[in-house]
């Protein structure tokens, strides 16, 4: 054959040297008996979520809803706005994807306190958009300041993940509103709150977007339900703007952003906001267990507000989760800055005081 060619055309430059995103398990999923490596809740969906799921599967001949207008709804009655102040998408990563495609042309600057979500540098880098990173202080936190002065002409977005992936650490409520303030309006402030059931009550995480959405126009407020909320394996997620970011939203998402049955599993899950307290709860009580724990053992523990404990081992990340690993624990390791570990259920916890006293005896015998 002489008609064969197996060429295939480059696809853009962009793409050149992106990281690609990796998997908290590093592909190895069933071999875990403890699987921390993805901030996931430990147990599955309740009861009524999964039948809400398998219902709407017998209506799998007809579109979903255009723009995912009845989880809109739930959604903005929830958090007391309009519901054309709703973007869904499967995943609130995808609308993080959306906002930089609709807000930023290439070399356009995207400011984001480093060490955080590593998605990030991807979205920015298929953008064309320049990411400029700005380190986070010595505990950790993101540093406003900073912030402020890496903002400059240039800048179309910045990006606050609080409580911040993979640190856990956070802003509080008037830390946060006096920087969102001091950012300049040119820049559209994206506020990543995938973690903010596990950092406040449930009460101020319901409104405090309405909050602070009144005050400011170039606020998007970007919420999931893969984390709390339990479903990550479902993808949806959500944000929450100014009509106007929403309607640009729209206007580069493509039609039909949610399967039905993902739309039912979140209505079924959004009736019952009590089982995301409770996670809360149980969170609360499993990281304070691995945070002393793991402290008492000499580990640089961060202050975490989410549901997941930062180790800052620099140079020891590596050895450090192959030790997990071994002991059936799957950790995310960020090679030569730190460790990152999911709370889970009782054993998990257990799993991991125990595995770490004996990293540490292995430590002071060498
Ligand atoms: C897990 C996570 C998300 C959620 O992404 P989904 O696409 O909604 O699953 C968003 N931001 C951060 C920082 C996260 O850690």
């Amino acid at each position: 054959m002489t008609d064969v060619d197996t060429r295939v055309p480059p696809a853009s430059g962009r793409l050149d040297g992106l990281p690609g995103y990796g998997r908290g398990r590093a592909g190895q999923g069933q071999a875990f008996r403890h699987r921390l490596g993805s901030n996931e809740a430990p147990e599955g969906p309740s009861p009524a979520v999964v039948e809400a799921a398998m219902a709407a599967l017998s209506g799998g001949n007809r579109y979903p809803d255009l723009r995912g207008e009845a989880l809109a709804e739930a959604l903005a009655r929830r958090h007391g706005v309009g519901a054309d102040m709703v973007a869904v998408a499967a995943g609130s990563i995808v609308l993080l994807d959306q906002i930089v495609r609709a807000w930023c042309d290439p070399g356009d600057e995207i400011v984001v306190p480093w060490r955080s979500y590593e998605a990030y540098p991807i979205i920015a880098g298929l953008a064309g958009a320049r990411l400029v990173e700005v380190p986070l202080d010595n505990e950790h936190r993101a540093d406003p300041a900073a912030i402020c002065n890496a903002v400059g002409a240039g800048c179309r977005v910045a990006i606050l993940c609080n409580p911040n992936n993979p640190t856990g650490t956070a802003l509080d409520a008037d830390e946060l509103d006096a920087l969102i303030a001091a950012l300049p309006a040119h820049v559209l402030v994206v506020l990543d709150e995938a973690y903010a059931d596990y950092a406040d009550d449930a009460g101020t995480v319901a409104v405090s977007p309405a909050r602070r959405l009144t005050r400011h126009g170039n606020l998007v407020i970007l919420r999931t339900f893969s984390k709390a909320w339990g479903l990550a394996g479902l993808r949806a997620g959500y944000c929450l703007a100014d009509p106007r970011i929403v309607n640009a939203l729209h206007a580069v998402a493509p039609p039909f952003p949610l399967p039905a049955p993902v739309v039912a599993a979140a209505l079924a899950a959004l009736e019952a906001p009590e089982a995301v307290e409770a996670r809360a709860q149980n969170n609360a009580s499993q990281r304070g267990r691995m945070a002393s724990g793991l402290c008492a053992l000499g580990f640089p523990v961060a202050q975490s507000r989410a549901n997941f404990l930062w180790l800052a081992v620099g140079g020891q990340a590596a050895a450090l989760t192959a030790h997990f690993r071994d002991a059936g624990i799957a950790v995310r390791c960020f090679a030569d800055e730190g460790v990152r570990i999911t709370t889970g259920n009782d054993a998990d916890t257990a799993a991991v005081l125990a595995a770490a006293a004996a990293w540490r005896e292995i430590q002071e015998r060498t």
